[in-house]
């Protein structure tokens, strides 16, 4: 099969239209600073999205959630909650951003530096 001309221009207006909207995407989305860990409605952990870290969370009453954050996002590896919803959530690193576990009551949500004082009311 051959490639025409006109199917190369096509290709390369597509990948530069989709280069375009996540460079948009990038800039106005404000990159979040740190996470919260929160159980059942409480913050547990306050974490900086800039060290990577593993964390197990694991629950009184059974059950886990591996937390990895690496390279500036924060994502659930693994966890033995039955929907396995919040392990196949995308990456968040945006502020607002977050992945939620509703059989765990798990709820890690991205905040940015300027909201940092919003951390230290929920403690
Ligand atoms: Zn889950």
């Amino acid at each position: 099969m051959r490639i025409r001309k006109a199917d190369v221009i096509l290709i390369a207006v597509l990948i530069a239209a989709a280069a375009a909207l996540w460079a948009v995407t990038e800039l106005t989305a404000e990159a979040g600073s740190s996470i919260t860990v929160s159980v059942d409605g409480e913050v547990k952990w306050t974490l900086p999205l800039d060290e990577d870290t593993v964390m197990r969370i694991e629950y009184p009453g059974g059950g886990y959630n591996m937390l990895v954050v690496e390279n500036g996002t924060a994502q659930v590896c693994e966890a033995d909650c039955p929907d396995l919803k919040c392990v196949h959530m995308k990456k968040i690193s945006r502020d607002g951003e977050c992945i939620i576990c509703l059989p765990h009551k798990l709820v890690i949500q991205v905040h940015s530096s300027e909201k940092s004082d919003v951390d230290t009311i929920a403690q």
